[in-house]
């Protein structure tokens, strides 16, 4: 079954309902069950099988292929088998997604934070955020059911906190040009460069008054009613994708997971929910031995899964939470899509590895900006919801959650140029009052001007040159020697 070259592995990929455990075959898009409404997770009955080679046989395949030459398999699908295997190798999309690195924090803030620690910078993906793990694994699906069924054109939508959107334009611009890229956004609750994105890829970009959670309604409508692939994290195809995350942590530190926490943000809940589902399927075939522990992490601001989990095991309900302005805001949703997925895996998770090693902690947003400030100070490129991830560590040391021998890896879903409007947000106090943050000096930093425009005018080259360096000299506080 082993060889080098495209993997000869061909899985049998159904819908599984979470609801009601019925199922659907693998080669049509569904994204709710007809009978009972509920999500998906896809799953691969042939994956038995894959238990016939060994653990050790797997991490060596897999170790030799980060070494391989072959495109399809350079990025997500260097974990074919255990992804998607239903695709050939034209079928697959790749546009440099996957394998991001794993930075070990310096010294100095591991001793400030008082814990080891480490980014998974996910922002170093094409379109700067994790989302393109799922989507080159949708797209790859999409592209191929267009061909097979022979579809004239097909629309591609999506409703996006911002990066699903940039993302989903990006794959569709590359793709088939049957397939139409359309994704509906909450006017004024992304940022600047995120709106840039789907426009730039030359998108259909739509507004509508409100938040993520109301565009969100409006595409599950059209889904429903009209014939629309949708892009958001309904489809199953992208939770597979971003299984790749979990199976690069554990390829880079070397399928060893003992004493390895990971943090992650929690919005719409598809990314935990791969997380989880990908580090079980690790474990099923023995790559590794222990299963990793995960804290979700939400914003006091937007926190239904934190509310869930802090209910007594047997008095849980979930109940959607209204959101209010958070600097996490890839991660502001107050009714998570995948949550069902969420309460499923956590419960497999803490009967495999035990209790405790699925837990949800709530941060303060000021935490979360402070804390992204204090990373990226020390050489790190974290969104805000990686500082929300950072937030989440501190808030677990405090609550006495963390051995100190662990290792505690926090995903920077996303690229920190992405969110710098709320970095000028805090280093101009310009924050509206609902952020509830109030910013400090010892993070504040801006320009400095020290000539001005009629000053350089009446100068010569040479007096502007002299003056504006003795300017610096004494904003430095240089001696000369
Ligand atoms: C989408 C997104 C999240 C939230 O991920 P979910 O899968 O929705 O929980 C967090 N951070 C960034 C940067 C995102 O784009
Ligand atoms: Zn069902």
């Amino acid at each position: 079954m082993i060889k080098s070259g495209f993997p000869a592995y061909r899985g049998d990929l159904r819908y599984h309902c979470l609801g009601c455990e019925k199922e659907y075959p693998g080669d049509e898009l569904y994204y709710t069950c007809p009978e009972c409404g509920s999500v998906f997770l896809l799953k691969d009955h042939n994956f038995p099988n894959l238990k016939e080679v060994s653990g050790e046989k797997w991490r060596a395949l897999f170790d030799a292929r980060a070494a391989g030459k072959i495109t399809a398999l350079r990025g997500i699908f260097r974990f074919y088998e255990l992804i998607a295997p239903v695709f050939s190798e034209q079928d697959i999309v790749y546009l440099g997604e996957g394998n991001t690195p794993i930075i070990f924090a310096s010294d100095r803030l591991r001793k400030n934070v008082g814990q080891n620690l480490a980014f998974k910078n996910d922002g170093q993906n094409p379109s700067a955020s994790f989302k393109d793990r799922g989507m080159a694994c949708a797209f790859s699906y999409l592209g191929r059911l267009v061909r097979e069924k022979n579809w004239d054109q097909v629309v591609a939508i999506c409703a996006s906190t911002g990066d699903t959107s940039a993302s989903a334009a990006l794959y569709a611009a590359y793709a088939d040009n049957r397939i139409k890229s359309v994704v509906l956004l909450p006017h004024g609750k992304v940022t600047s460069q995120q709106l840039s994105q789907p426009l730039g890829s030359g998108a259909l970009v739509i507004e509508l008054p409100g938040v993520f959670d109301d565009c969100m309604r409006v595409v599950e409508f059209l889904a429903d009613n009209f014939k629309v692939a949708l892009l958001n994290s309904k489809n199953a195809w992208r939770i597979l994708g971003q299984e790749s995350y979990a199976f690069e942590v554990a390829q880079w530190l070397d399928w060893d997971m003992q004493d390895t926490a990971l943090f992650v943000p929690i919005g719409n809940a598809g990314n935990i929910t791969a997380i989880m589902s990908g580090f079980l399927k690790l474990k099923d075939l023995g790559l590794i031995t222990v299963l990793p522990r995960i804290f979700g992490v939400q914003s006091r601001h937007a926190d239904p899964v934190f509310r869930y989990y802090q209910q007594k095991p047997e008095q849980r309900s979930f109940s959607p939470v209204q959101v209010s302005p958070s600097v996490a805001q890839a991660a502001m949703i107050g009714n998570p899509v995948s949550f069902p997925r969420v309460r499923d895996l956590a419960c497999i998770y803490e009967k495999v590895q035990g209790r405790g090693t699925f837990n949800v902690v709530q941060v303060e947003e000021q935490a979360i900006i402070e804390s992204m400030l204090l990373a990226n100070q020390n050489g790190h490129i974290t969104c805000t919801q990686g500082g929300e991830c950072l937030a989440g560590l501190m808030r677990a040391r405090e609550l006495r959650l963390m051995d100190k021998n662990e290792l505690a890896i926090l995903d920077s879903t996303a690229h920190a140029l992405k969110f710098s409007n709320f970095q000028e947000m805090y280093f101009s106090g310009s924050f509206p009052s609902g952020y509830d943050i109030v910013p400090k000096d010892e993070y504040v930093n801006s320009p400095k001007q020290i000539l001005s425009e009629v000053e350089k005018e009446r100068m010569s080259q040479e007096e502007f040159t002299r003056a504006a360096a003795e300017k610096v000299i004494r904003v430095l506080g240089l001696k000369s020697d």
